[in-house]
Order: structure tokens, then C-alpha cells, then sequence
């Protein structure tokens, strides 16, 4: 019997790091996606079930077809701007999709899950840096909706003995070093691809959010982690599940914060080209500020980010981008 992991969103941009991550360790990941966000080309790295989470017997299906030993669960809405105008499609979808997901795992016996959550379930907190301790105060409806499914785990936790390690992730960039898969996002909001899209011509310029934010230049301040170092905590994560190691929250981050501006000269640095920009006003939902002050996956888990760097993430993600990708 192989030893498969369900992976929910594997046909994402972080789903599909971790399915390969996976099945270098020796997993067989299980992709399990409905493909409107994802991308088919993306799984390649073990079985694809097209199915959604809004359909509980799909993924029972899923469960019952492949006996996996534990979830990944990565599938969401994930825009932040998206969740401030269409709130209620966060709250139905990442809240219900879970919630199905999570009695689907119990009632087929699987017993471990590891779930992608947020910075941004800390809301804005005055430039303090985060820890796992940190209060929790959503400003955005998906923070909300991922503080929402952190406690369903905690309750299930309680109540069926689902063991859960609940990852808190800064932000996500660069991507796989082979360029096998990368970001790509329909329509893209992030702020690395679109930078990179401005450098490279595909679009005439970046739009910064703001200016007035109360840090450093005005611009927002974020904590950026590299996708591989990312899924990389992924597996340790999943190891500790299987060592019976019990429930555990990480935040995953490198520590260090920079400000848009910062990211665009390093940018600059790396490409040696001029970074198009148009100022704009402020993002609803934005954070000033989202730093990670915390050490718990590198003394816990014995994380060590490897490539989280601006200049390396910016790297990966150029050569990305310059790949013909999945709808270039
Ligand atoms: N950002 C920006 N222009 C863009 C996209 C993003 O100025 O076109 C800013 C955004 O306001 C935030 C940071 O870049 O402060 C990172 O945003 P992203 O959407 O990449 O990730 P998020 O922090 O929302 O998860």
C-alpha cells in the first residue's frame, strides 16, 4: 500500500510545490482540485481526482478510492481584495469545503491534517511581530474565514482525535528551482508576478497600494517566504503527524519584512530593469504590517528556509515566468 496524502488544491501554485515535495519524500500525493483556480498541467506528481469540496461525496470517493494516511488541505479562495467585496463567498466556500473535508477525513478514519492558514488572521497589529501566541483579529473576510476552519480542527481535534497542524503562512513567492511548475494565478494579483510582468512588458505597469501606511516609506510591509522552504515545513509537518506528535500551530515566515518599495528595488537589482509604477490608493483589507517573529518550526520541526531570500524568490519566479507556463 503506498502512502498517500490527499492534497486538496495540488493543482495550485502552493499545492503543486508540495505534491512534488511529496513524492520526492516518498508519498504518493493525491491531487484533489475542481480546477477553477488550479491547473491540470500543474499535477504531475502523483493521481488527480477532479472533485470539489462543496461535494461531500466526492470527496468521500476520493477517501475511499485511495485510503490516504493523512490531508493536505490547500484548496481556497485566497484574494484578500476578493473577500473584502464578495464576503460571502469566502465564508461559503473555504468555511463549508473545509468543514466538509474535515467530517469526510473522520468518517474515513484519516486522522491527520495539515492545513494552509494565514498571517492575515492576525489582522493589523501596529507593526508587532507574529507569533503563534498573537491574538488573532481578522480584518479581511478570508483571515476570518481561515481563523473560521482553524477552529473547526481544534473542535474536531477534541472531539474525534483529528491531529492537526495548522500552518500560518506570510508570503508566498518564488518557485520551483526546475521551473516544472511555478505562480500562475487567473487573473493574477500578487505582487511578485505583476511585478515581474511589468519588468518584462506583459503589462504596462505595477500599481502600488498606498503610500500612507504607517511604516517605513508608506508602503505595506510584508515577510516573504519561498514556496520550496514552504512545503518543505509541509512534509516535516507531516512527519510529525505520523510520529504522533500531536496538534501544533507554525507560522511560517522568514523573519524579516520589507516594504513594497523595498521589493520593487530589489527587483531592479536582480532583473537590471526598470520596475514601471503607478501609485495607487490602499488595498481594502490590507495590513501594514505582517512580520514573522517566530522560531517554532526552525526549533520544533527543524525548519531551515533555504532559498527565502528577495533575490532568490525574485529569481526563481523570473525564470518561472519566462517558461512558457500553463496558458502562455
Ligand atoms: N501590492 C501592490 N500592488 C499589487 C499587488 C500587491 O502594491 O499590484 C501590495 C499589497 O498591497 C500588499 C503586498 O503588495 O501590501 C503583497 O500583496 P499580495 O497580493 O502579493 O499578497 P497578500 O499580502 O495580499 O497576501
Amino acid at each position: 500500500m503506498g502512502r498517500h496524502v490527499l492534497v486538496t488544491g495540488g493543482a495550485g501554485y502552493i499545492g503543486s510545490h508540495a505534491c512534488k515535495v511529496l513524492a520526492e519524500a516518498g508519498y504518493v500525493p493525491v491531487t484533489f482540485d475542481n480546477l477553477n483556480t488550479g491547473w491540470q498541467e500543474a499535477v504531475q506528481f502523483g493521481p488527480f481526482v477532479k472533485g470539489d469540496l462543496m461535494n461531500r461525496a466526492e470527496i468521500d470517493a476520493a477517501f475511499a478510492r485511495y485510503r490516504p494516511i493523512a490531508v493536505m488541505h490547500f484548496a481556497a479562495l485566497s484574494l484578500v481584495g476578493e473577500s473584502m467585496t464578495n464576503p460571502g463567498k469566502y465564508w461559503r466556500q473555504n468555511v463549508n469545503g473545509a468543514l466538509n473535508l474535515v467530517e469526510a477525513a473522520v468518517a474515513a478514519d484519516c486522522l491527520n491534517f495539515v492545513f494552509s492558514s494565514t498571517c492575515a488572521t492576525y489582522g493589523d497589529q501596529d507593526g508587532v511581530v507574529l507569533d503563534e501566541d498573537t491574538p488573532q483579529r481578522p480584518i479581511n473576510a478570508y483571515g476570518a474565514s481561515k481563523q473560521a476552519i482553524e477552529a473547526i480542527l481544534r473542535d474536531f481535534g477534541m472531539a474525534y482525535g483529528l491531529a492537526h497542524v495548522i500552518f500560518r503562512y506570510f508570503n508566498v513567492a518564488g518557485a520551483d528551482p526546475a521551473a516544472q511548475i511555478g505562480e500562475q494565478h487567473r487573473p493574477e494579483t500578487h505582487l511578485i508576478p505583476l511585478m515581474l510582468d511589468a519588468i518584462e512588458g506583459r503589462r504596462p505597469a505595477l500599481t502600488v497600494f498606498g503610500d500612507d501606511y504607517p511604516t517605513r516609506d508608506g508602503t505595506c510591509v510584508r515577510d516573504y517566504v519561498h514556496v520550496m522552504d514552504l512545503v518543505d515545513a509541509h512534509v516535516k509537518g507531516l512527519e510529525w503527524l505520523l510520529a504522533g506528535r500531536g496538534n501544533r500551530v507554525f507560522c511560517l515566515g522568514s523573519g524579516r519584512g520589507f516594504t513594497v518599495r523595498e521589493v520593487i528595488d530589489a527587483s531592479r537589482a536582480v532583473t537590471n530593469r526598470d520596475v514601471p509604477i503607478v501609485q495607487g490608493a490602499r488595498r481594502a483589507g490590507d495590513a501594514a504590517s505582517l512580520v514573522s517573529g517566530s522560531t517554532r518550526a526552525r526549533s520544533e520541526l527543524g525548519w531551515e528556509p533555504k532559498r527565502s531570500t528577495l533575490p532568490q524568490m525574485i529569481r526563481d519566479a523570473l525564470a518561472w515566468s519566462r517558461k512558457p507556463g500553463y496558458t502562455r
